[in-house]
């Protein structure tokens, strides 16, 4: 099987497990990837993830013209900017998560670090977690502000809407995009209740351990 055939397959598979696990519903939530040679597959727009068909993705060369499938998804703006801006990525994942989105909307969320460091898996695969404000769906202004971070994240959550995550693979994306779900989950379980996150030093630790980014503790860790 060619790496385009393989990889248009695994959008399809990856894309219905996170479809029948609830974390995106109706047609929201895209995919994309990139191949070798440059140029991107996405999941078409107004799809459904639970739904798709791996002849049917969007193939787009490196000045996005469409070269095979259906036309691709609108929020593509945003996944174009992580490509742009962050060396070494391979696929981009956006859900619409419901316990991510909940965190998205809560007063206390910190902007530059909008989820606590509370297991050493989120920290390394995501570190700090950008919230963007609320855009219009499809506005290209969303694209912008993941380029106004200048690949510093690998993760963000747009406000009452969802996340975005860079991988430097599919499969990684897609991991790293659960990790988050999990913790905004988490984050809202113990929301009130003071858990203890991760130290100073436990996210060093963590850090250390080859993954990109940091965490900015900002006063909220065990000292
Ligand atoms: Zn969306």
């Amino acid at each position: 099987m060619s790496e385009e055939a393989k990889l248009r397959e695994e959008i399809c598979v990856l894309a219905k497990s996170l479809f029948d696990r609830g974390l995106t519903c109706g047609a929201s939530g895209n995919i994309s990837a990139r191949l070798s040679d440059g140029t991107l597959l996405m999941t078409p727009t107004g799809s459904s993830m639970g739904f798709l068909d791996p002849s049917r993705i969007s193939h787009l060369d490196a000045n996005l013209q469409l070269l095979s499938g259906d036309r691709p998804t609108k929020e593509i703006p945003l996944h174009t900017a992580f490509y742009d801006t962050r060396n070494g990525t391979g696929a981009v994942v956006h859900l619409h998560s419901t316990h991510s989105v909940a965190v998205s909307m809560l007063p206390e969320t910190d902007p530059d670090n909008a989820l606590p460091p509370l297991t050493p898996y989120s920290v390394m695969r995501l570190g700090r977690i950008k919230l963007l404000p609320v855009f219009l769906p499809g506005d290209a202004a969303m694209g912008d502000a993941v380029r106004g971070l200048a690949g510093q994240r690998t993760a963000v959550l747009l406000a009452n809407h969802g996340p975005v995550v860079a991988g430097r693979d599919l499969w990684a994306a897609v991991f790293a995009m659960e990790e988050l779900e999990e913790t905004a989950k988490l984050t809202l379980l113990t929301r009130g209740l003071k858990p203890s996150v991760l130290t100073i030093e436990e996210v060093r630790a963590v850090n250390k351990m080859g993954q990109r980014g940091t965490v900015n503790l900002n006063g909220s860790g065990r000292e």
